[in-house]
This record gives structure tokens, sequence and C-alpha cells, in this order.
């Protein structure tokens, strides 16, 4: 039998920092572990006209650090290309991720894990923006070079 000073060193040092989050009505809820890839908002039309919001604040994690712990069978799935694999809940409609195989990157929205520390890095596909954020961050014209992007800064 393993006592809690036993295991306490152990789980010290490996410890990773979990977050939860869950869809609007509660059926699918998930977890994010560890540090995200990238944080930041996209202006671009596909995620405004999906998400019917103004710009998406995406935190994209690798595969292996997204895990859905309830409700996997609520999760519908629309890809209008095969870049973008769009995620949310059948039961409240509410959204979840986005997978972008391309990159073996998920973007969970940072509205899905509210207890996660977002901070956005850069503000990515400028050019399409519609609200205009005058924050001081870095604005891409498309999306970084390391991400396939022309990696052009515009003005905000
Ligand atoms: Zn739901
Ligand atoms: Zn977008």
């Amino acid at each position: 039998m393993q006592t809690a000073q036993d295991t306490l060193p152990q789980d010290i040092t490996t410890q990773t920092k979990t977050y939860s989050g869950s869809c609007f009505c509660g059926a699918v809820q998930l977890t994010v572990s560890g540090e995200p890839a990238a944080m930041g908002l996209c202006h671009c039309e596909s995620c405004r006209s999906w998400s019917a919001a103004p710009v998406n604040a995406f935190t994209l994690w690798q595969p292996d650090a997204v895990k859905v712990t309830h409700g996997a069978e609520q999760i519908g799935t629309y890809h209008k290309t095969n870049r973008s694999y769009r995620k949310w809940c059948k039961s409240c409609g509410g959204h979840l991720f986005t997978e972008h195989p391309h990159w073996n990157l998920i973007d969970v929205y940072a509205a899905t894990i509210p207890d996660f520390p977002y901070q956005a890095g850069v503000h990515v596909n400028y050019q399409e923006a519609r609200l205009h954020l005058r924050d001081g961050l870095p604005k891409m014209k498309d999306l970084p070079k390391e991400m396939g992007g022309s990696g052009v800064a515009i003005a905000e």
C-alpha cells in the first residue's frame, strides 16, 4: 500500500499541468496538458463564419496533449477543407476544437478551457480582420512562415 508521502516526490518531478474544459452543456468534457505550441487570435473568414464571432482565440496543442474525457460520442465533425476538422457538441451545438492534420496540431478554443492561462502572442490572418485590435501584438498578414504562411506582418 502506498501512502501519500511515498508518491509525493514522483508526482512533483513528473508534474504536468492539466486544464479541464467542456462544451456549453457539459456533455463533452476534455483536458489539455502541458504547454501549447502557440496561442493567438485568428481573424480568418472561416473562423469568423463558423464560430459566429469576430475573432477566434486559439491554443494549438500536440494531439497527445488533448484528451476527450467524457462524451466523445457526442462530438460532431465538419470539414470544408482537409486542413481543418471542426468539432462541436451534437447536444448543445457548442464548439470544442479544430484538428489541423497538416500541422499535426489541435486548436482548442481558449473559451473552451476557461481555467487555462490564455495569453495571445500573435494575430494571424489579419488581412481578413473585421474587428481591429490595437493591442501592440504582431499582426501577421496571413500566417507565420513556420506555419506555411508569408510571414509578413502588417499594421494594426
Ligand atoms: Zn454540449
Ligand atoms: Zn481562422
